[in-house]
């Protein structure tokens, strides 16, 4: 939603001013620059409100940012498992989880257990290790 008031949400000060500029986003020792983001900017305060889009923008380059330093569980999840040629069900199975929980996992709707994220990036190193885990 697009505020159209010009009145500062932070201080009152009426008189809120359109700016396009450039945004720089640092998280984990990396950094993002952002252009052309839109806003509108309190000379009194600071106070800063991005316009739809380039909130969108922000978020979407911030949630990237935290990607590239942490990683992507989803993605490796999905990865190893493909190499792995199971299905989530199957897996699920050997790791005795619910039938669904890869599922979520891939999606990106839960963030799995770290161990479990451990275990499987040590199968991925070692492959017939998934074989005595189905013995257990
Ligand atoms: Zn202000």
């Amino acid at each position: 939603m697009i505020m159209n008031t010009t009145q500062c949400p932070s201080c009152g000060h009426k008189g809120m001013i359109d700016k396009v500029l450039e945004e720089t986003l640092t998280y984990g020792g990396k950094s993002m620059t952002l252009h052309d983001m839109h806003g509108r900017f309190c000379p009194e305060c600071g106070e800063g409100i991005w316009d739809e889009e380039s909130c969108r923008r922000y978020t979407e380059a911030q949630e990237g940012l935290v990607r590239a330093i942490k990683g992507d569980p989803a993605a490796d999840i999905r990865r190893i498992r493909r190499k792995l040629k199971l299905t989530q069900a199957q897996l699920a199975s050997s790791f005795g989880v619910g039938k669904v929980a890869f599922s979520r996992y891939e999606r990106g709707e839960t963030r799995p257990p770290a161990p479990l994220l451990k275990l499987l990036k040590l199968i991925d190193r070692h492959p017939d290790l998934l074989n005595e885990i189905e013995k257990m």
